[in-house]
């Protein structure tokens, strides 16, 4: 099962990801962790998207469709997997569709978790990430069992650069502008699937289960 999650910066779909990942035992392949991992081991690729991703702007394509390609072609990826923060653009879609076919598959869901503008902000400040593995957390719905101690690994939770206030705005734009479109590209496939993403997460997650049985 290759599943696409869509939707705006913090509207939960990473959240999601990471359950379906562990229900249906396929990798959770998050572009934006894959930065993150790069950046904080100092790599070449880390500092090019760093660069981009502090301001709240997406990381230039080519640096991003190589990257998810390769990933998806290793073994764990055979039975499938979830795709979390790609495609953002309308060409990455493109590309991954093509290498896809070029193997005789193709993507079965579109999962777009819609949340409007307003709650977006407001959850975006609570959110918080801890510095040594990743895991995320929000204050209000997601807390960790100790104020800023990562539940997982023990490591120090932190506001991430990209999520504070401006930066918020900015990637809301950024995702209007160069995200949005694809709704209507995975539409027109018919394999697109809209959850209320205000939800409770549990309920949600429920909504998604419900689609992909
Ligand atoms: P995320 O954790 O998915 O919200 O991603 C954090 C940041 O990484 C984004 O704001 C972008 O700057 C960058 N990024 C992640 N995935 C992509 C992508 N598919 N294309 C371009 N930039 C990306």
């Amino acid at each position: 099962m290759k599943i696409i999650m869509l939707g705006a910066p913090g509207a939960g779909k990473g959240t999601q990801a990471k359950m379906i990942a562990e229900k249906y035992s396929i990798p959770h392949i998050s572009t934006g962790d894959i930065f993150r991992a790069n950046i904080k081991e100092g790599t070449e690729l880390g500092k090019k998207a760093k660069t981009y991703m502090d301001k709240g702007e997406l990381v230039p394509d080519e640096l991003v469709v190589d990257l998810v390609v390769d990933r998806v072609a290793k073994d764990d990826a055979k039975n499938g997997y979830v795709l979390d923060g790609f495609p953002r653009t309308i060409p990455q879609a493109e590309a991954l569709d093509k290498a896809l076919e070029a193997i005789g598959e193709k993507v079965d869901y579109a999962i777009d978790v819609d949340v409007p503008d307003e709650n977006i902000i407001k959850r975006m400040s609570g959110r918080r990430a801890c510095v040594e593995c990743g895991g995320t957390y929000h204050i209000e719905h997601i807390p960790p069992k100790k104020e800023g101690i990562c539940d997982k690994c023990g490591g120090g939770l932190i506001l991430r650069d990209d999520d504070k206030p401006d930066t918020v705005k900015n990637r809301l734009s950024v995702y209007h502008e160069q995200t949005q479109p694809l709704i209507e590209y995975y539409s027109k496939k018919g394999i697109l699937k809209t959850v209320d993403g205000t939800a409770e997460m549990m309920e949600v997650f429920a909504s998604i289960i419900k689609i992909l049985g």
